[in-house]
């Protein structure tokens, strides 16, 4: 399924590519992923990293053979620091149009912001790895405010937009109130977010789960959202964390119910 592997490996803003599919990249940052889907000339990208990502974003780009100005529009999964950091600096360097589903978009230009913070993460401090992947995601810029004051809320569920990959948007509430995941129906490839992930810095399990429970802002929701994506059809899932997972979205959803860390 991983048909070939593009490591850039550098202090900050280390990234590799992994392409899934026929124009489908997983761009794997230090502690965060992000998307390329392209056609042709033209780029769509899904979420872009913490804000000390937004080099190794354009780095991402070069390594596929595209540049800033082939990236027709950016989409959001949800507008925490370490998915939209990158992006807000990229976006503003190079007028890239950033579009989500509405009350995402909200959050995107920090009308309101449902984000873990630093008494969360101090809370929960010690659980092993939580504090190592804290004193990382600072100096990625997780303490600093992001914003991306245009971000368009005009991706609605269940339409596919007319992009690269004709993403569709999946409403998936929980992780964030407005959390979208995106369904690329050429490549079977379901881009699943904060919603579902394979891995994160904060624990040692590998395959579908969710994230621990204090990421979430609405565990409940982020739960229920799980049978949004199982019904689509897809054969790989590309997670906000972790690796890209070879199956279809039921059974990733399978593994990954039950009890959190
Ligand atoms: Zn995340």
């Amino acid at each position: 399924m991983v048909s070939t592997r593009n490591e850039h490996v550098g202090g900050h803003g280390a990234m590799r590519v992994e392409t899934v599919g026929d124009g489908v990249h997983l761009v794997r940052g230090m502690a965060v992923n992000w998307v390329l889907v392209a056609d042709g000339d033209a780029v769509t990208v899904i979420d872009g990293g913490y804000p000390g990502d937004a080099d190794a974003l354009e780095t991402s780009l070069a390594a596929i053979g595209r540049a800033p100005a082939d990236v027709v529009a950016a989409l959001v999964t949800h507008a925490h620091v370490d998915h939209v950091g990158g992006l807000a600096r990229f976006a503003a360097r190079h007028g890239t149009p950033v579009r989500t589903g509405p009350t995402e978009a909200r959050h995107t230009r920090r009308e309101f912001l449902e984000q873990a913070g630093p008494s969360d993460v101090a809370r929960n401090a010690w659980r092993p790895r939580v504090l190592a992947w804290a004193v990382h995601a600072a100096r990625a810029g997780a303490l600093r405010a992001v914003c991306i004051p245009d971000a368009a809320g005009d991706a609605v569920p269940g339409v596919p937009l007319d992009l690269p990959g004709r993403p569709v948007p999946v409403a998936t509430p929980g992780h964030t109130s407005g959390h979208t995941a995106y369904l690329l129906p050429g490549a079977g490839a379901l881009v699943s977010g904060d919603a579902l992930v394979t891995g994160h810095p904060t624990t040692a399990r590998t395959g579908p789960q969710r994230l621990r429970a204090f990421f979430d802002h609405d565990t409940v929701r982020a739960d229920a959202a799980l049978d949004a994506l199982a019904g689509l059809d897809a054969g790989v899932l590309l997670p906000g964390h972790g690796p890209p997972w070879p199956g279809t979205p039921a059974e990733a959803v399978a593994l990954a119910s039950g009890p959190r860390s």
